[in-house]
């Protein structure tokens, strides 16, 4: 499988799950325009990627809670690249923690706006190019879309969104010849996770009680999922849209399950 000649734009580029995406389309000599919030580990992350391959690495360091930004966003790749082939929004907060009415608002605000508000924006700015070139979206949602859990309201809400806004903008874009998926992760030990760690807990206990919680008996990784996006935005998937797939160590099997 090669992207040579392609176009991948991914936000949330900086750590985590975008760190792995933009390295495994590295591998497969597509060209980055990598975005983040986060100037240094940014840098890193551009400087790993063009170890991988002679594709051109493209970054941008910017808020994406700022609508002004995300236009920008765009127009740059569009200026360096001339097109943009994928779009992957990664980018993504979870808060966890006493989060009662008092803050909820400022809480509910600042998640849903980076993580749906963004994409959609951004969605919204590169319809166009994406139209152009037959291109995809990739949005990164999450188990929690479909389950609750205590202290993560406003996330689980945002990640709701994030499926239906999938699927929405999937239907809107197909006769267009643009497809428009969702990957939703389990637990994967990134920052979004460490940040959502009891803090009186004792971190390994929680790390072996949720590894216990998996039918595979293993955490999903980052390549776990830059593979489902590498797969879904290849020709292979040319008739997926409109989907969601879970990649999660078979976590969500065992809602109703003993160990
Ligand atoms: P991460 O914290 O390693 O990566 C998130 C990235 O988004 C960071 O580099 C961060 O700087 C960037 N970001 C945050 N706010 C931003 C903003 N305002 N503007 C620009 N960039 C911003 O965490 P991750 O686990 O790689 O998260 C990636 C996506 O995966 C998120 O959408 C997250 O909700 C989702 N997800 C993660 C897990 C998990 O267990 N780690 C599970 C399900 C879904």
């Amino acid at each position: 499988m090669s992207f040579k000649n392609k176009v991948i734009l991914i936000t949330g580029a900086a750590s985590g799950i975008g760190r792995e995406i933009a390295i495994q389309f590295a591998k497969l000599s597509a060209n980055l325009s990598l975005l983040d919030i986060s100037s240094e580990n940014l840098k890193r992350v551009a400087e790993e990627c063009r170890n991988l391959s002679e594709s051109k690495v493209f970054t941008l360091v910017a808020d994406l809670r700022k609508s002004d930004n995300v236009k920008t966003v765009v127009d740059l790749t569009k200026g360096e690249f001339g097109k943009i082939d994928v779009l992957v929004n990664s980018a993504g907060i979870a808060r966890v923690g006493d989060i009662k009415c008092v803050d909820l608002l400022e809480d509910v605000d600042n998640v849903l706006n980076i993580n749906v508000i963004s994409g959609i924006a951004l969605t919204h700015y590169a319809a166009e190019a994406l139209i152009e070139s037959k291109g995809c979206i990739i949005n990164i949602a999450s188990i929690m879309a479909t389950e609750v859990s205590r202290g993560l309201l406003a996330y689980n809400v945002s990640k709701a969104a994030v499926l239906q806004f999938t699927k929405c903008v999937a239907l809107e874009l197909a006769d267009k010849g643009v497809r428009v998926n969702c990957i939703s992760p389990g637990s994967v030990k990134t920052n979004v996770l460490n940040n959502v760690l009891p803090p009186s807990e004792d971190v390994n206990k929680f790390w072996d009680d949720l590894i216990e919680d998996h039918p595979l008996r293993k955490l999903t990784t980052t390549d776990d999922i830059a593979h489902m996006a590498v797969f879904l935005a290849s020709d292979k998937a040319k008739s997926i849209t409109g989907c969601n797939y879970i990649v999660d160590s078979g976590k969500t099997l065992t809602k109703f399950a003993s160990r």
